[in-house]
Order: structure tokens, then sequence, then C-alpha cells
């Protein structure tokens, strides 16, 4: 318990027990799931607010671009709020271009991610006039110039690097090291600019690097920097300028223990490594923007004990919440009524309704007695939560929630049975 109060107090939560209900700012969560049932998404409108502001706050008067990495959490009326705030894009698939475009962010405020962007993507990209693609390979440089020629639309580029330098965070969602998929290696990435200056249907814009995911340190991300500083120093040596300096995301939140920078001190500290360099810095971050601002509300099903073990059996599993089970990621986990006495605790496997083994929430938690019905908040679960929800057992995707202040309104509904089989019904043989 000491975890969660210590998080409750220290982490940018706006989820704290109000007269011994949790509420998310002033909302009690209790009364959102009176009208729309469980399990459901409630976002604090404020700490994306907060989160995105402190990044513009550590920019100062630099120009910069922050273009939010919309698979955090897809939510439109999310990247709408950031949109309003001046946010960017950083999109990895036509889907979220679109999202993106819906939400209100221009195309020159997105770049392009990934590894395996689609002859369609492409195309779509360009049409929509982004920034500049992330290339992560010599194949795709080729294929955006030919694309681009297609079209008649100039295609602004920046190579990925990989720097080669380990983030220290869990092994899923490192990206940065020789042995991943991402981006080019150094030399690699000289000679990809040097062809890329030529083309007629490009235009070298920037130079990239993004190295993981859920890091609470700035010093791998300012390691990767001054790497990718030399490359950029050395191509402006041979004349070709990357005025887009992309520092990619990565930046990590507190589930636990963690303690990461502010983004105003993280975003200070990199600028500390580059110096007063003359370019407009982009950044891309997910998690941090989102993270802390999300609650996954369920209700407790059945308890039972078993093989030595108490299990709590709530409405909402894997296919709501993925990160415990593959990730074994922490998630702080709040009875919404207080408990009577907090002291009171006992360990406990949280688990859902999903036929799976690793369909779980918690292991050996010790936490307050739930009682069946009885509502618990999942917290710390804004970001890759409802953006890595499926349709697994066919358990229709939950309703979202965004909050401001004392009122509430949904943002995503609860999907319907009907819509669940909506693509097969029409090829049902008679
Ligand atoms: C996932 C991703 C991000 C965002 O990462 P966070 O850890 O959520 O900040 C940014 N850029 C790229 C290229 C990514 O793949």
């Amino acid at each position: 318990m000491t975890t969660i109060q210590n998080w409750l107090r220290n982490g940018w939560s706006e989820f704290r027990y109000r007269s011994g209900e949790l509420c998310c700012e002033e909302v009690p969560l209790s009364a959102i799931a009176r009208e729309i049932g469980t399990p459901f998404y409630a976002y604090s409108s404020k700490t994306v607010r907060e989160a995105f502001l402190s990044y513009k706050q550590g920019f100062g008067d630099r120009r910069h671009l922050i273009a939010y990495a919309i698979k955090a959490n897809e939510n439109i009326s999310i990247a709408r709020l950031l949109a309003e705030l001046g946010a960017g894009a950083d999109i990895v698939s036509v889907g979220q271009l679109y999202r993106a475009q819906v939400a209100g962010i221009p195309g020159n405020k997105m770049m392009y991610s990934g590894v395996g962007k689609t002859d369609r993507e492409i195309r779509a990209a360009l049409e929509a006039g982004i920034l500049f693609f992330n290339v992560e390979s010599a194949e795709e440089l080729a294929r955006i110039e030919e694309l681009a020629e297609e079209v008649h639309i100039r295609a602004g580029i920046a190579i990925r690097i990989n720097p080669d330098v380990d983030p220290k965070t869990h092994p899923y969602i490192s990206t940065g090291m020789r042995e991943h998929k991402f981006g080019v290696e150094i030399e690699a990435a000289l000679d990809l600019y040097r062809r890329a200056a030529k083309k007629e249907w490009l235009e070298v814009r920037g130079i990239q690097c993004h190295i993981g995911s859920q890091i609470t340190d700035s010093s791998p991300h300012r390691e990767a920097l001054a790497r990718v500083l030399e490359v950029r120093e050395k191509l402006g040596r041979e004349g070709i300028e990357t005025r887009y300096l992309d520092v990619g995301g990565g930046l990590g939140i507190r589930y636990s223990e963690e303690n990461p920078p502010a983004p105003s001190e993280f975003v200070k500290g990199l600028m500390d490594v580059a110096g007063n360099l003359d370019l407009t810095w982009v950044i891309e971050p997910g998690r941090s923007i989102v993270g802390n601002a999300g609650a996954l509300v369920c209700q407790v099903l059945y308890r039972k004990d078993h093989g030595g073990k108490r299990y709590t059996i709530v409405d909402a599993g894997m296919n709501d919440l993925i990160r415990p089970a593959i990730y074994d990621a922490f998630h702080p986990i709040l009875p919404v009524n207080q408990a009577e006495d907090p002291t009171q605790l006992s360990p406990t496997e949280v688990v859902g309704p999903i036929c799976e083994s690793t369909d779980q929430f918690a292991w050996d938690r010790m936490l307050p007695a739930f009682a069946q019905r009885d509502l618990m908040a999942v917290l710390a679960a804004g970001a890759y939560g409802s953006a890595m929800s499926s349709n697994y057992n066919a358990k229709p995707l939950c309703p979202e929630v965004l909050v401001e202040g004392a009122s509430w309104r949904v943002i995503r509904r609860r999907q319907t049975i009907e819509e669940l089989i909506a693509l097969e019904r029409e090829y049902l043989a008679p």
C-alpha cells in the first residue's frame, strides 16, 4: 500500500479519494459506472494537458514540434485535445493518419515512422503533406522516391538512426540496439543521406532516433542524441542539412517506484547535450503524455480460494488491458470505495474472464478485501491500454470517458455485439 500511496502523492495523477470515493479529477468513478456500466477507461484531461505543457515549457523559446505518438492512445478526442494545444502526431499507419486528421492535426505536423510502410500508406501520407517519413531501410527509401515521383509530391525524409544504445528498459520495448529491427546503422545511414540528397523527389529534412519506451533515466537518450549529433555534423560538412532533429519518444512514467524526470527537465537535459544549434527540435512522446491520465475501471464478479491462493475475478481482462500479460507490467490497483481499514491487506491474484492463464492484472498483490460487485480501478492505464485492446473471446471494446473537472463525457461508446460480427454477417451461407 505504501507504493500506491506514494504513487497517488507523487504521480501526476488526478486519481484520488474524495470522501472515501476514488475520483478522476472531481468525478467519482462510481458515478460513471452507474451510467455506462463496467468495464470502462476514464481519462483526466488535466493530466494530459499538464504533461504536454511540461514538454512545451522545457523547450521554452526554442523552435520545436511535440508530435504525440498516437499509438499510445488513439482516441480522437484525446488527440484533438492535444491538437488544440499545438501538438503534431507521430503516426505508423494509414489508420493513425486518418485519426490524426480527424482530430485536426495538420499534415505538416506529422511524421511517419515504422519499418513496414506499405505503398498505400506512403501514398496517403504524401497526399496528406506530412512533414517527413522516418525512413528505416534502403529499400524503403527507394520505394518512397518511386511513389513520390508517381504522385508528383516531394517526400520529406529523415533517416532513423539506430545508435546502438541500451535503454535499460523491458527488452520488448527497447528498440535502439543493433540487434533490433529498427533504424539504420550509422555508416549505412550516411550512405542513404548521400543518395537521398541527389534525388529530385526526395527532400532531406531531418534526422531521427527512437531508442525504446518506459525509459526512466535520461542518460540513454542523451547518449543516443550525442551519436545522432555526430552524424548530423558529418552530414552538415558534406552540405546535407537536417533542419529537424527528432529525438523520438520513450520517456517513462511512474507505475510503482519509478522516478522519471518531468518532461520539462528531460527536454532541458537533451538541449544541454546539443547546445545552441540552429534547428527545430522534434519529440515524439506517447506514454508520458497519456499514461498517468487513465484508469481502467472494472467490477469484481467472484472470489475464490483455490490452490492455496485467493482469486479476485473481475469483468475486465487482457482483451481490455494486455500489458500485465505480455510485459509482466505492474499497474497500481485501488478499490473505488476506499477500504474501511486501508492497512488491512491480504495477498490476492486479480484475474479476468479470458480463457488464458496469463489473463491477470496482478499476481500475489497485497490489497484490501474486495466484496462481490465492488468496483476496482487499475491505474496508470492511459497508455497502451485501450490502444492495445482486442476482441479476443468476442468481448466488445469497452467505452472510454474523458473527465474535465466536475464533468465527464463518453469519447467512445461500448461496442455492440452486432458490431462484433458485422464484417462476417454478409458472408453467412444461407
Ligand atoms: C512508440 C514510439 C514512440 C512513443 O514512445 P513512448 O514510449 O510511448 O513515448 C515514439 N516514436 C516512435 C518511432 C515509436 O515507435
